[in-house]
């Protein structure tokens, strides 16, 4: 993904240059009879999509940023007057941020520096004018230039201060000039999708401003494991794969598979969907396999097979078998019993995953700890299982209670739809603590969260002791006890995949816990990026519950 510096990067770049220049040679006191050489106060415009999308407009004043939050973002159209809403002061470490806050903190969501330049006051102290209620910059970025204004109008409801920014009739005014027009990042020429995709750094608002801004590069994926973003099935690939027979070779991710019975169905039809083909379950897992790696490698798989298809009954199938290819990537478990399974597919390459779909693999079920040290789990798994009469709504607000211990404990904590009935959290953890130490936490807080509404739940181990209740599942944290991989498909009609969402779209009256059909996924991870990705490289403890 490394891009080569947008002209704008450059610019940029040099004009850090110059200001680190200007910074240093900055005589300590102004000498009587000369001008100090004070460098041009720097502002910043940030694209930052949170619970909505909108432009942090931030101008350094007195060592700070005094900040609007403009959600249609600013433009150099004259005849445009865009709605701010003024914002505390952002410390100033916070101007070149760019990468993602977590679900659950102040801001959470991905921010990319959109636009970054310095700027000169209109008036002789901007502060005194931030506080009439009228700014007026003229600003030298990279997009927006020229003279704009910042006009207090009243306040909200809830007392937020109400605001327009506006460009002036000025050479540099452009009529019918549109911010999203122009989604790069001027520090890294890339996008709000890319950034989230590979963020490079992570802001902890929880911490001091000057140890805030995280470097994100010591990753929790096994050694060895490709980087996955440079590989994509290429579109000559995938046509290859639409040309085959019903079984034949496919030559994907630089290795050759022999695929069998590609035309057979097998996700059987709807009123809702058209039956799927082995084939186009094979490509699905081509175009996923390299944004699933992550959740995958370093990992053994248990593969649950649907050999029949998805309308028959499946079984968990964990040894690979002796015909397997000898360049799959595999693991001994040094404590497998005798008659238990030894040899673990461990899908280190794309071309792992699409051998085990074609081997009828239509659930990836991958460790929640790495081959390394099986017995430390990467996650602590929070799993609302409903019971046969607990309803969506149930399963929602179990889920919401959750989301709001998190956001108290102020753990990063992700969760995803299941593709069947249910709503999983995945709370990612530095390795250290052992599966006891996660189960007993998890236990801890979902009957602490359960607490509250106990006539929702039932604790009991046994499905039919439960009354149809729903359980939080805390005995998922155990060895060789697994959740459902993201993007995995589930043996229904369509396919629905089990998605990661964002913590919003819990409000979302369109959520499904099974909406997401497998040939939706693409897209709909195209638009609203790869919420998982953050949890791969999220160093947490998890915090005592007292
Ligand atoms: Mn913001």
């Amino acid at each position: 993904m490394a891009r080569t510096p947008s002209p704008e990067a450059e610019k940029l770049a040099a004009y850090r240059r110059k200001r680190d220049f200007n910074r240093t040679s900055e005589p300590a006191g102004s000498p009587s009879g000369g001008v100090a050489a004070v460098a041009a106060p720097r502002f910043v415009v940030q694209r930052h999509r949170a619970r909505r999308l909108h432009y942090d407009v931030r101008f350094e004043i007195d060592g700070v940023l005094a900040s609007w939050a403009v959600p249609k973002g600013p433009s150099l159209d004259p005849s445009v007057r865009h709605a701010a809403f003024h914002v505390e002061d952002h410390p100033i470490e916070y101007i070149d941020f760019e990468g993602v806050i977590p679900a659950g903190e102040y801001g959470g969501g991905d921010v990319i520096v959109w636009d970054a330049g310095t700027w000169e006051p209109g008036e002789p102290d901007p502060a005194a004018a931030v506080a009439a209620g009228e700014l007026h910059a003229e600003l030298h970025g990279s997009k927006l230039r020229g003279r704009f204004v910042l006009v207090r109008t009243g306040r909200d409801s809830a007392g937020k201060e109400q605001w327009l920014l506006l460009h002036k009739h000025d050479e540099f005014a452009v009529d019918g000039w549109d911010p999203e027009k122009h989604p790069h990042s001027v520090l890294s020429g890339r996008t709000n999708d890319e950034v989230l995709a590979d963020p490079d750094r992570m802001w902890r608002s929880d911490l001091p401003a000057g140890e805030a801004s995280i470097a994100l590069k010591d990753s929790i994926t096994a050694k060895g494991s490709r980087r996955p973003e440079t590989e994509r099935p290429s579109p000559a690939e995938l046509a290859a794969l639409d040309e085959l027979p019903s079984s034949g070779q496919w030559q994907v991710f630089g290795r050759e598979l022999r695929l069998t019975n590609l035309d057979k169905v097998l996700f059987p039809g709807s009123a809702d969907h058209q039956p799927i083909t082995k084939r186009e379950f094979l490509r699905y897992t081509a175009q996923i396999a390299p944004i699933a790696l992550p959740y995958l490698a370093g990992r053994a798989l248990n593969m649950h097979r649907y050999p029949q298809g998805a309308g028959s009954k499946g079984f968990w199938h964990k040894e690979l078998p002796g015909h397997a290819p000898g360049w799959l990537p595999s693991w001994q478990n040094p404590e497998a019993e005798e008659g238990e399974s030894r040899t673990y597919l461990v899908v280190n390459e794309p071309a792992a995953l699409v051998w085990a779909a074609n081997f009828g693999a239509l659930e990836w079920h991958a460790w929640t700890s790495l081959t390394d040290r099986p017995h430390q789990p990467t996650y602590a798994l929070i799993d609302i299982d409903p019971g046969a009469s607990t309803s969506w709504q149930d399963v929602l607000t179990l889920a919401r209670l959750h989301r709001t211990a998190f956001e108290h404990l102020r753990v990063r904590a992700f969760p995803k739809v299941t593709g069947r009935r249910g709503i999983q959290i995945w709370v990612p953890i530095s390795r250290g603590p052992s599966f006891s130490d996660t189960r007993r936490w998890v236990e801890q807080l979902s009957k602490t969260v359960g607490a509250v509404v106990p006539e929702l739940l039932s604790w009991k181990w046994e499905v039919r002791d439960r009354a149809g209740k729903a359980r939080l599942d805390y005995t998922q944290n155990a060895v060789n006890k697994t959740l459902v991989a993201p993007y995995s498909p589930r043996p229904a009609p369509g396919a629905p995949v089990s998605m990661p969402i964002s913590w919003d779209c819990l409000d979302d009256p369109g959520l499904r816990p099974d909406g997401f059909a497998m040939r939706e996924v693409p897209r709909r991870i195209a638009e609203r990026g790869e919420l998982f990705r953050p949890l791969l490289n999220a160093d947490q403890q998890l915090p005592a519950l007292d």
